[in-house]
C-alpha cells in the first residue's frame, strides 16, 4: 500500500511548481489576500507558502491530508457550481507522501495557531502551538526524497533555474487574474518577484509584465446569453505599430476559464490567427505580444478533472465557446477576411 500512495502521489506531484500550484490555490481558495511563496534550494529542500486566508478549523486537522478529503465539496452535485481551484482533496495527501510536510493554521475562533507535522500518510505525526497570526503555512521539506530518479533529473543547475522561472510564470497568471492579491516570492531569502494589490486586471498586468507589454493593449467584451458565455480581454490595437516597440515585447497568451490559468490551444490558436490577419509581419517571424482572454461560463459546463494539474479542461459547449472569442475578435479586429 506504501508502494501504491507514492506511485499515484508522484503522478500528482511532479514538480516544484506543481507544489506551488497546489498550495497557492488552496490559500486562493481560503480566501487569502495575501500569499508568500518562499524557496530554498529552488524548492527542493523546501518549499513554503503562507496565507492570511480563513485556516483549517480544529475538526478538519487531522484528516485535511487524509487522500481525498475535501472541506469544498460534499457531493457530486457540488461539482456543478464548482467555484474552488480544488475539490479532488488529492494535492496535500500526495505531497504527503512525497516529502516532509508541516502545516501551521489558525482560524478566527483559535486563540493561537498550531503546528501539525504530518506523516507520509497525511497523519497527524505530532502538534505544537505556534506564534503564527490568522491563516496557514505548508511547509514542505525534501521534496522526492524518496523519489530519487526524479531528483535526480533536477540536479543541474538549468533544469532548477528553468523550474523557479515556471514558478515565476504560473505566479504571474494568478498575479492577472486575481488583481486584489499580493504575491511574493522570495528564492534562498532574495525576493525575486512580488506583486501588490492592485485594482484590475489591466493594472495587474501592468504590475507583473511591465509598461512596454501593456501599451498597446485594449480590453474588449463580448457576452452572450443561452448559454451565457462571457468572453473579455485585453487585446493589441487594432493597427499599433509594432515594429518599433520590438526587441522587449513578451510574448504571451493568458487564456483563463473560470478564473482558471489553462492551456486551450484551439483558442491560442484563434487568437493568433486574428493577431496575424492584423501584423503580418510580425506573424511571419513568429512573434506575438500580450494577450489575455477570460472566458466565464457556468461551472456545470467545463470539467476540469481531466488532468491532475487541471491545466487542460474540457468545456461542454466548445463550439459555442470558439464561436463566442470569434464574436469578440471580429467586434476587436474587424472581419478577418475582409
Ligand atoms: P482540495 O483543495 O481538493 O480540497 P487539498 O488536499 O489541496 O484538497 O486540501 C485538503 C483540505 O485541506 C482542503 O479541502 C481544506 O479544507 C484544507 N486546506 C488546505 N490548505 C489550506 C489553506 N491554505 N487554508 C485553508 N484550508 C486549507
Ligand atoms: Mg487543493
Amino acid at each position: 500500500p506504501d508502494t501504491v500512495r507514492l506511485l499515484s502521489s508522484s503522478q500528482v506531484i511532479t514538480s516544484v511548481v506543481n507544489v506551488v500550484k497546489e498550495l497557492l490555490e488552496n490559500s486562493l481558495d481560503a480566501e487569502a489576500s495575501t500569499v508568500d511563496i518562499k524557496l530554498e534550494n529552488y524548492g527542493f529542500d523546501r518549499i513554503e507558502v503562507r496565507d492570511n486566508g480563513r485556516g483549517i478549523n480544529t475538526a478538519d486537522a487531522p484528516v485535511m491530508a487524509v487522500r481525498h478529503f475535501t472541506s469544498k465539496i460534499s457531493g457530486h452535485d457540488d461539482l456543478e457550481h464548482l467555484e474552488t481551484y480544488g475539490f479532488r482533496g488529492e494535492a496535500l495527501g500526495s505531497i504527503c507522501a512525497v516529502a516532509e510536510v508541516a502545516v501551521t493554521t489558525k482560524t478566527e475562533e483559535d486563540d493561537v495557531s498550531t503546528q501539525y507535522m504530518l506523516d507520509s500518510t497525511g497523519q497527524i505525526l505530532s502538534k505544537k502551538p505556534s506564534h503564527l497570526g490568522q491563516g496557514t503555512t505548508v511547509s514542505v521539506v525534501k521534496l522526492f526524497k524518496n523519489l530519487p530518479v526524479r531528483r535526480q533529473y533536477y540536479s543541474t543547475t538549468k533544469k532548477c533555474k528553468d523550474e523557479l522561472k515556471k514558478v515565476q510564470d504560473l505566479l504571474v497568471a494568478y498575479a492577472i487574474i486575481k488583481p486584489e492579491l499580493r504575491l511574493m516570492l522570495v528564492h534562498n531569502k532574495v525576493v525575486v518577484w512580488q506583486k501588490s494589490k492592485v485594482a484590475d486586471n489591466r493594472s495587474a498586468l501592468l504590475a507583473t509584465l511591465g509598461p512596454s507589454a501593456v501599451a498597446n493593449l485594449l480590453p474588449c467584451h463580448h457576452q452572450q446569453e443561452q448559454p451565457k458565455i462571457v468572453v473579455e480581454g485585453f487585446f493589441p490595437k487594432p493597427g499599433a505599430d509594432y515594429s518599433t516597440t520590438s526587441s522587449s515585447m513578451p510574448e504571451k497568451t493568458f487564456v483563463f476559464v473560470n478564473n482558471r490559468p489553462v492551456q486551450q490551444k484551439e483558442i491560442t490558436k484563434l487568437l493568433r490567427q486574428h493577431y496575424t490577419a492584423q501584423y503580418p509581419d510580425d506573424a511571419a517571424r513568429n512573434r506575438y505580444p500580450i494577450l489575455m482572454l477570460k472566458i466565464t461560463v457556468s461551472p456545470s459546463s467545463v470539467d476540469v478533472n481531466v488532468t491532475p494539474d487541471k491545466t487542460q479542461v474540457l468545456l461542454h459547449n466548445k463550439e459555442v465557446v470558439l464561436t463566442a472569442v470569434e464574436a469578440l475578435l471580429v467586434s476587436f479586429y474587424g472581419s478577418q477576411h475582409n
